[in-house]
Formats: C-alpha cells, structure tokens, sequence
C-alpha cells in the first residue's frame, strides 16, 4: 500500500466515503519529502498545466511506488464522467418510465403515482374573468390576481415571498398556513380595493404528492423538497388553508387544488395556438414533476370512471419519485451522501438527480471529493480556509451552476470572483474554475438528460407523435421552472436526449415545442379556480 501524506487541517470536516481519488499520496511541493529522503527524483520547481509528472518513491527501502501528480483538469474529467447517461441508458430509463407509469395507473402506492386532478378538460383561450392564485413552490410563495380576457389573453398582479425557511419543517402547521393566509391578506388589500364586498375564488398551488378527492379537496400523502412539517400528512391541505383565511375573516373560497405541474398544463393549453396541441406540463425548478392528459379508461385504480371511453383527465404523475426501487437508475457517491442527509431517504430519487434544489449540493460534494483526496493535486494544495462554505452542506445554489456555463469570457473571470467568495479564498486559478465548470456541466447535463426520459416517456404513453393528423402539426410541452429557464442550453440538452429515443427520434422532436408557460402555475391555478367556479355554478 503507498504511503499516506498527513492530513491537511482543512481537511477534517464533511468527509465523503474515501474512493480511488484518495490513496496514492505527496504532494510534490512538501519539501519535507526530500528531508525524510523519500522522493529519489528531485521535483521540478514547477510543474507545467498540462504534464503529468511522475516521480519515483522508495518507501523505506519496500517497493517503489508510483506517484503521478494530478491536474484540475484531469480530476474534473474523471469527476464528470460518474455523471455520464449513455444514449442506452437513457433509452432504457425511458422504457422503465413508460413500465412505472402504467404500473402508477393501474395501483395505488406505486413509485410514480399518477394522482387524478379531476380536471377532465384543457382551457380552450376562450375564458374570462378574474381570479385568485395562492403557488406554494418549493422556495417561493407567490400570490396572483390573474383576469383572463378570451383569445389567450391575460393579464396579471402578483406579489412573491420566500418562505422562511422555519416555516418548511416547523412542528406547528397552523403556523405555516396562517403565514401563508397572511401574505395573500397583505395582497388583496394593496390590490383589490373592494376586496371586502366581493367574494374572491382562488385556486391554491401545493407541490407536494397529494391524493385528491375532487377538485377542491386532497389530502397530503408526503411532503418534498426540504419540507417536513408535523401534522399535515393525511390531512386536506385545501381545507387547512380555508380555516386560515377564514380565521382573518377574509372573503376568499379556496376553489380548486392544483399542483404546480396542473397548472403550467392549463397556462400553456390557454395561451398556445390552436394547431399546437398541449400535451404535458412540467416543472423544473426546485424540484421536478409533470402533469399529462390521459385517458380515464386507463386508470383503472378505481378512483375515477367515465364511460364515454374518449373521456380523458389531467393525472399528475409525481414523477420525482421515479424507479424509487433504483432498477434503472445509478448513483453516484455522491447522490447517495445527498439521500442519506435528505428528509426523506429512499424517495424523490430522480428528483435529487435532477432539481435545482440538488444540483447545487451535488457540485459541492464532487468538489469537497476532490479538496479533501489526497496525493499530490491541484485541488488539494489550495488553502482552504475552515470557515470556507465548501464544508457548508447545501450551501452551494445551483444558480452558481448556470453562471459557470454563461460566462464564456476567455478567462472565466465572472464567474472566478463568484467561485472564490464562496471558497473563501483570496485568488483562485482559471483553470479551478474552468474544472468546476466542467463538473458543473456534467451534473446539469445529466439532468438535462433524466428530464427528457421524463418528457420522453409522456410522449410515448400519450402517443400524441403518432395519432396527429398531420405530419407537420406539432406538440406543445409547457414548462416552468428556475432550472429549465435559466440554465444556459437545459433545453438543448433535452433535445439532444429526446432525439435519441426510438420512439421519438429527430423527426418527432423536431415536431415538439418546449415552451415557457411564463407564471405558468400561478396563471394555471387561477384556470383551475376558474373550471372549479364553473363546474360548481352547473
Ligand atoms: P419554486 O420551485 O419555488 O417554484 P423556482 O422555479 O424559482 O422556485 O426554483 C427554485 C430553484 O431553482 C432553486 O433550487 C434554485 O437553486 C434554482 N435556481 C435559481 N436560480 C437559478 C439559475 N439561475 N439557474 C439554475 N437554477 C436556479
Ligand atoms: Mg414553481
């Protein structure tokens, strides 16, 4: 076995288990090498960017070990190929996807769920009126007045918080929806002078796995991303909110129960043109889910029928919480460090692959892998200080993760100063920063890659590219979602994945529009309040 080299003070905190990037060992710069009379060549003052240099060791007069001095650039590769999703893998996921969304349809308690929304028809452009939206993402609360005016037409006021994060895990649940009734309070009084006389129908967002009963009502199955509050699984979440408008006396009916997926389905199907058919929402954001049009007759669970056998429904497929079984995933140490510090082990595997609420913590992890490896390196001989936030979990946003792939400046600069204040060191190299970007790009790329398994997969189950009428009519995917619209080249990747899925392929991806359903769940929710009004006034 080579030697080890001490352990470097900051180095102690936040260890990953130990893999091949630990164990052979010196940093060539300790000159205590020489004095301990270990290294028999005498090392190069410095070492040029691209060699890789090799020195003979004699340990104590055992066998001589190889000792290669490593480069940023070399262990970014290596880093980045654990990340690597072939054409074959992603063409095997989507098989499974297709496998665990019928499996879904069919039993209730399956990996992906494929809860019933009861909204049994796409807005048309034709709609009007104005209605209330309360969206509870995963980071933000928003609240939206959206008033519809016919021909795809909207417009809108809307007002946006974080949710303190105390909020999300807090033991007393009363103390999260009486925050969120007092925000849409704060709301409709800067907005709606005469908000006291007029009773306001709101459709409330709530983006978590939800199983419910009509379109007013749905009870919690478990919270996702990062929440954990006591007291809410098993309970009506619309019912809970109502009880807190109505403790402030406000004139305000929760309507309709959508999830955010629902809701940029009904955004998209309202502003799309009429040839593009609406096919599927979805959200990348802090987490990841879809909602798609589905036939009734296929979900034969036994919580909704229809006889008329061209009856469809919106299903939200929960779709985070794919292949929780991990037959056709594979994870990284990294992904398993991530579920193992999660609040909810085992679950949201795919999510935590690919939403903007991981991919953050994951560059992390890679990066703490290769500060903490041992042997000679370019990483581990930079001082890192201990108050670094390197040692810091989710410390890391992934909105680092898209500045690094929009700064093409020669020498990275912008996104060097944003790199070394969140090291906390004093200067760092380019070519550190060009290695982290190279991982950066590898993580989102396979969630670029894992989100059109995703897309994909509905396309399949929906057979919208075969039944067109016409070859040149296109689908329409709505999407929503920090990740998808600020990520430079997601969509891209997407597409390039899609394309190499049989079923799909260039032809049919050519034919598939990505749009951004702008305020997509927000507006959507406001369009469930809408059908929900209707629905009830019949
Ligand atoms: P929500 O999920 O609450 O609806 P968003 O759609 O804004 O909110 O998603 C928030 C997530 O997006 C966070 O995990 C955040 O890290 C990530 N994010 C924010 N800005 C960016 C960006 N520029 N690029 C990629 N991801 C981002
Ligand atoms: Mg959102």
């Amino acid at each position: 076995m080579p030697e080890h080299v001490p352990i470097v003070p900051w180095r102690l905190v936040n260890t990953l288990p130990a893999d091949d990037c630990a164990g052979t060992t010196m940093p060539l710069c300790f000159p205590w090498l020489h004095r301990l009379g270990r290294v028999s060549k005498p090392v190069p003052s410095k070492l040029g960017d691209d060699e890789c240099e090799t020195v003979q060791v004699d340990q104590a007069k055992r066998d001589a070990t190889t000792i290669r001095y490593r480069h940023a650039a070399d262990l970014a590769n290596k880093v980045a190929r654990e990340f690597e999703l072939s054409d074959d893998d992603v063409r095997r996921i989507t098989r499974g996807f297709v496998e665990q969304m019928n499996e879904g349809l069919h039993h209730h308690g399956k990996a992906i769920e494929q809860l019933p929304s009861f909204i049994t028809h796409l807005p048309d452009g034709n709609e009007r009126g104005t209605y209330l939206a309360v969206d509870m993402g995963g980071t933000n609360i928003r609240v939206c007045a959206v008033t519809f005016h016919g021909h795809g037409a909207y417009s809108m006021d809307q007002a946006k918080a974080a949710i303190p994060p105390t909020l999300m895990t807090t033991k007393n649940h009363r103390e999260l929806f009486d925050w969120m009734a007092s925000i849409v309070r704060a709301f409709v009084e800067k907005n709606h002078t005469n908000w006291k006389s007029a009773s306001l129908d709101l459709g409330f967002t709530f983006s978590h796995a939800v199983e419910q009963k009509s379109i007013n009502s749905g009870t919690l199955i478990r919270w996702s991303k990062g929440f954990d509050v006591d007291g809410v699984v098993g309970q009506d979440v619309c019912a809970l909110l109502q009880q807190a408008f109505d403790a402030l006396d406000l004139p305000i009916r929760v309507t309709a129960l959508t999830n955010d997926t629902v809701g940029t389905l009904l955004a998209q199907a309202y502003t799309a043109p009429s040839r593009r058919r609406t096919v599927l929402g979805a959200v990348f954001g802090t987490g990841t889910n879809g909602a798609y049009i589905e036939k009734v007759s296929r979900i034969t669970k036994g919580q909704v029928s229809n006889p008329d056998p061209e009856a469809t429904m919106i299903i939200n497929t929960e779709w985070g919480n794919f292949d929780q079984g991990l037959d056709f995933l594979s994870l990284t140490k990294y992904d398993r460090a991530i579920d193992t510090a999660s609040v909810n082990p085992g679950f949201e595997m795919f999510e935590k692959q690919i939403s903007g609420m991981y991919l953050g913590e994951l560059l992390r992890l890679a990066l703490l892998s290769l500060f903490q490896s041992q042997g000679p390196n370019d990483f581990n001989s930079i001082p890192v200080p201990k108050s670094s936030s390197l040692y810091v979990p989710w410390s890391l946003d992934t909105s680092l993760l898209s500045h690094l792939e929009g700064d093409n400046s020669p020498k990275l600069t912008a996104s060097a100063a944003r790199v070394r204040d969140w090291l906390g060191v004093a200067k760092i190299e380019c070519k550190i920063v060009a290695a982290i970007k190279t991982i950066a790009r590898a993580i989102v790329r396979r969630s670029a890659r894992l989100s059109a398994v995703a897309l994909g997969a509905v396309l399949i189950q929906t057979g919208c590219l075969e039944h067109e009428g016409s070859r040149e009519a296109g689908v329409c995917i709505g999407v929503d979602g920090s990740l998808i619209e600020l990520y430079p080249g997601f969509v891209a990747d997407i597409r390039c994945a899609l394309r190499c899925i049989e079923q799909v392929g260039a032809a049919g991806e050519a034919r598939v529009d990505i749009c951004i359903a702008k305020d997509g769940s927000g507006v959507g929710a406001a369009l469930a309040a809408l059908i929900a009004s209707k629905a009830l006034k019949r």
